[in-house]
């Protein structure tokens, strides 16, 4: 199993053993590592040399074990964006990972940052729903404004946290960009969503019983994560989200007609790992 959704959130050596033990207890393989935040989250002075260390620094994490993949958390506002994904990209990097706290997604620096992550074939994993940062930022973070990014061909980008509170909102884009694809494929993003807490346990149940009741091809889209950080990984808090997911899949399976799933072991599967290499995979 992977795990969708892990931060760096600072710049301390790494230490891949401590993880990959923990993931180890856990049934886990890996998963994606997202950098240390832009200056723009956490209101430093980014250095000339920020991109740089964060690039290499999540890169050093993952260096050596093919189940951890690097994404390089990106500031799309930033002057130097657009050379920032072709440094990240020649370097290794296997998504990205962007915030919008400043802008809405449909803000031309965003479209070009996307443009730019799809003509490279990597993924790009946003945010979405209450943003606990501080500032007046959640407006910037509803599902239908993802909408501006349907006409990126080759995007493949996910909505994390299943953009809690507005889960019925993020499930309806996501049929809005499967009825677009089954269109005009080729000229179309594809849209995933990440199940990352997010929910508050509370919610749980009414995500699985609404992702497995409503019709779409969900259950190709979406992906496991935690939202752990990645040198102090709890591994109580992985297991909890993995034990409530697994029996929430198996008790709403009988909601819906899940083709080209036999069995809520063959969903869970494709939830906690599948989904997620063919989300990486470059194209
Ligand atoms: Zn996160």
């Amino acid at each position: 199993m992977l795990d969708s959704h892990i931060h760096i959130m600072n710049m301390n050596p790494p230490q891949p053993d401590r993880l990959e033990h923990v993931f180890s207890q856990l049934g886990l393989t890996g998963g994606v590592l997202i950098s240390a935040p832009p200056a723009c989250f956490t209101r430093e002075k980014a250095g000339p040399s920020d991109v740089q260390d964060r690039v290499d620094l999540v890169l050093a994490w993952c260096n050596g074990r093919p189940d951890w993949f690097p994404f390089f958390w990106i500031d799309p506002l930033d002057a130097s964006a657009a050379d920032q994904v072709a440094v990240a990209v020649a370097a290794g990097i296997a998504g990205f990972k962007i915030i919008c706290n400043q802008a809405e997604p449909g803000h031309p620096a965003v479209l070009d940052t996307a443009r730019r992550i799809a003509a490279a074939g990597r993924p790009l994993l946003f945010h979405s729903g209450i943003l606990w940062d501080g500032q007046d930022s959640s407006r910037f973070n509803r599902p239908a404004g993802f909408e501006a990014l349907l006409h990126i061909p080759k995007l493949r980008f996910a909505l994390a946290h299943a953009s809690w509170p507005w889960i019925d909102e993020c499930l309806a884009v996501f049929g809005k960009f499967q009825q677009a694809r089954r269109q005009a494929p080729q000229a179309c993003a594809e849209m995933f969503i990440d199940l990352t807490p997010g929910t508050p346990r509370l919610y749980r149940d009414e995500l699985y019983r609404k992702l497995l009741g409503i019709g779409y091809p969900l259950l190709d889209h979406i992906l496991f994560g935690t939202d752990g950080l990645a040198d102090t990984y709890e591994p109580q808090w992985a297991a909890d989200w993995l034990a409530l997911d697994q029996k929430l899949l198996e008790q709403h399976w009988q909601n819906g007609v899940q083709p080209g799933y036999a069995s809520p072991a063959d969903a869970w599967l494709a939830l906690t790992e599948k989904n997620l290499r063919r989300f990486i995979a470059r194209s």
